[in-house]
């Protein structure tokens, strides 16, 4: 059983989902999606472990920030404005010095991004940090924005996604010595997964446009792969219209390596997304105002044989998406 059968197995159960109770408590949406929904609010949680999520040696200033940030993009992926949260955390000892540094990274964030912190609960644990946020969002009252959720992407639609995907991955690697990049790149890319930005002006601003949205926390080609399979499509994509990091670039980087980065790298908390054709322009003129590019990759095609299935090309050719394309998953 993999992580998503787990959850729908054990966690997502018909008794859970009733008529009932959702309309008793306001429920709009609920397991599936990146948050859920109940009245104007939306609602996500992350867990980030010690030597799961995060080295050891991770500098406090940026786990605070990360911790915070993976679910500000959620929030960001569901195009709602954050509102508050909750931290849970459990520590082995209580290192003042450390605590004054996580909690000015995870302070900063939710400063720049007007999240109050409301509440949460404080242990000791046996060896490793644990973190879990609660994150709240509220709906975008803007005019015609609707929530972005995953099972509403349309045959035509185009699928952009957001900034340089693939640059955590490629640190990721240099770190467990699976490749070796330069002390430039890692500099570069080992804050690009330590210290990500949620994406969430960008989720507000298509919030009026886009059809469907994740965050890929899990690599492209998963998180895609989620949309697909929440709206019942396949999707057409072009690897060469990724904008690419300079860092992968095939003068830095062999194809193999960059290819995994780009398609299955986790850890970006970039957007995908897909919206109608007839906003084209609107999304670039998004990209510059937000000095992000924003690279329109393919489009949703209709589905072969009631399964999903993303088809891509890279320099011409088809590229076969076999088992050495897979993204992350826990179990
Ligand atoms: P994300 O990567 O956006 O955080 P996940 O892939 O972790 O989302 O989870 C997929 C969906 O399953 C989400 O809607 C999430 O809230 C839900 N989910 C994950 N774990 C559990 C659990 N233990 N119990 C109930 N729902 C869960
Ligand atoms: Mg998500």
């Amino acid at each position: 059983m993999n992580e998503f059968e787990i959850i729908n197995t054990f966690f997502n159960q018909p008794q859970n989902n009733s008529k009932n109770s959702n309309n008793l408590h306001n429920l709009k949406l609920s397991i599936g999606d990146d948050c859920a929904m109940f009245g104007e609010y939306l609602i996500c949680k992350d867990l980030l472990l010690e030597h799961i999520h995060f080295f050891s040696d991770i500098d406090p200033y940026a786990l605070g920030h990360k911790s915070l940030a993976v679910n500000l993009s959620d929030l960001a992926a569901m195009g709602s404005i954050p509102c508050f949260f909750l931290l849970g955390i459990a520590l082995p000892n209580k290192d003042e010095a450390w605590l004054a540094q996580f909690s000015s990274g995870l302070l900063s964030l939710a400063q720049k991004h007007n999240c109050i912190l409301i509440g949460g609960d404080t242990t000791k644990s046996t060896k490793d940090i644990c973190i879990s946020i609660t994150a709240i969002g509220k709906i975008n009252s803007k005019s015609n924005s609707k929530i972005l959720q995953r099972n509403n992407a349309q045959i035509n639609d185009d699928i952009w996604v957001s900034g340089l995907i693939g640059e955590a991955r490629l640190a990721l690697g240099h770190k467990y010595k699976e490749w070796s990049i330069s002390a430039e790149a890692f500099e570069h890319c080992i804050q690009r997964m330590q210290m990500p930005s949620p994406r969430v002006e960008l989720g507000l601003l298509i919030s009026n446009m886009a059809n469907a949205c994740i965050d890929i926390s899990d690599g492209l080609l998963g998180d895609l792969g989620h949309i697909l399979k929440a709206s019942n499509v396949s999707a057409e994509i072009n690897i060469d219209n990724i904008a690419l990091s300079p860092y992968l670039h095939k003068t830095q980087c062999s194809k193999d390596i960059m290819l995994n980065c780009i398609l299955c790298g986790g850890d970006d908390y970039e957007l995908c997304f897909t919206a109608p054709t007839t906003h084209r322009n609107a999304i670039m003129e998004v990209g510059e105002q937000l000095n992000l590019p924003l690279s329109r990759i393919g489009k949703v095609s209709s589905q072969l044989h009631n399964m999903p299935n993303i088809s891509a090309q890279y320099e011409g050719e088809i590229l076969s998406l076999d088992n050495t394309f897979t993204s992350f998953m826990h179990f």
